[in-house]
């Protein structure tokens, strides 16, 4: 019940039948298990002493037996723009990020799967610092109760954030088990009642766990492209020596993909690497049997990164060729620059981590 190697429960990471069955466990009342879940969930108590229609004995005990409810919040930085970063500490000392980006009638909140990275992205911060571990189900779902418990703090609206996108740190699909159980108590709609539409999964194309994912999540899937060519995405995506381009689109054309949904690709516009014409039309006949939609990321530049952004002339004219070719195509904004928002970079920062040199990206 507890997740495993812990010596203390991890509320947060329990769905609702696991806290029902350990608070039974106890010889508690089904009923008790439902005010805790809702503490937890829904009323976004920071720590036990806050759930006060509990019995004091329940709550001494919950102390005694449970880890702390919130990861400490090592540093919070807002952006001009409004985003807001959090750099959590977890209980062995790991860093993660967690980032807030509201927009019009919505709040995306970026959340990290592992500390760290093993893929090795060069465009990527958190791929120069390495893979530290997994996360817990309970460190993943803990990001978004520390963000709307901190919203809640201040007065504002926890429900401010409305979407969920795994595009933090690290490779959801690397973490397959902690994550499933995370969005599975994300989904619960007596809890954080995100609906399927609402969470998305972004994944570096980890092939083997694409039909599993798609069958048990049922969430949005979204896929690092960063190139079309097999030659430059061996480089931009070292996964893609592993899984190629065709291995991808192999998997991908079996994906059961709900009715009306379509892949987002992701798309990281780096000057004079993967922004060219040529390009843009390679990515247009790469999708052209899967229901697609493309975010085209202009490259937010971290202290030691081999790369540079796209203009923004370079960056319309790609958005253009895709248009042309009939695939919806946005340009993201570049959220939260002045607070170094892009993935891994406030952990790199205080890291004091460096990029690693890459060599032989050759220009398309
Ligand atoms: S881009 Fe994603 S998959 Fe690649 S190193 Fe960064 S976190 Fe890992």
């Amino acid at each position: 019940m507890p997740e495993a190697s812990e010596a203390l429960i991890h509320l947060s990471g329990l769905t609702k039948e696991q806290l029902v069955e350990l608070v039974g466990s106890w010889g508690e009342k089904p009923y008790r298990a439902k005010q805790l879940w809702a503490w937890l969930h829904v009323r976004l108590a920071p720590d036990v002493d806050a759930m006060t229609d509990l019995s004091l004995a329940f709550r001494d005990r919950l102390k005694s037996l449970c880890a702390s409810l919130r990861p400490e919040i090592a540093r919070h930085q807002q952006a001009a723009d409004g985003t807001e970063k959090w750099l959590m500490t977890l209980a062995d000392g790991q860093t993660i990020e967690t980032v807030l980006i509201p927009e019009e009638g919505r709040g995306t909140l970026c959340i990290s799967s592992q500390a760290g990275c093993s893929l090795n992205c060069p465009f990527c911060h958190t791929g120069t610092q390495g893979l530290a571990r997994n996360l817990t189900t309970a460190e993943i779902v803990n990001q978004i109760l520390l963000v709307r418990g901190e919203l809640l703090r201040r007065q504002d609206e926890p429900q401010r954030v409305t979407n969920i996108v795994l595009m933090g740190m690290g490779e959801p699909l690397y973490n397959y088990q902690a994550v499933a159980q995370a969005v599975q108590i994300m989904l619960d709609g007596n809890g954080l009642a995100f609906g399927s539409r609402k969470i998305t999964l972004s994944t570096a194309g980890v092939v083997p766990r694409l039909a599993q994912a798609g069958r048990e999540l049922g969430v949005n899937l979204a896929i690092s492209l960063h190139a079309a060519r097999d030659e430059l995405r061996d480089q931009l995506v070292p996964l893609n020596r592993k899984y190629n381009l065709a291995a991808l689109k192999q998997a991908l054309q079996s994906y059961p993909l709900k009715q009306g949904r379509r892949i987002t690709w992701e798309y990281v516009l780096l000057d004079g690497v993967n922004d060219s014409d040529d390009d843009a039309r390679q990515v247009a006949r790469y999708l052209s049997d899967l229901p697609s939609k493309v975010n085209l990321i202009p490259f937010n530049p971290w202290p030691g990164a081999l790369f540079a952004p796209s203009t923004p002339q370079r960056v319309e004219r790609f958005q253009q060729l895709l248009h042309q070719s009939g695939y919806v195509t946005v340009i993201r904004d570049r959220r939260g620059a002045d607070i170094e928002a892009a993935c891994g970079q406030l952990t790199g920062l205080l890291q004091g981590s460096r990029a690693r040199p890459v060599t032989g990206i050759a220009a398309a």
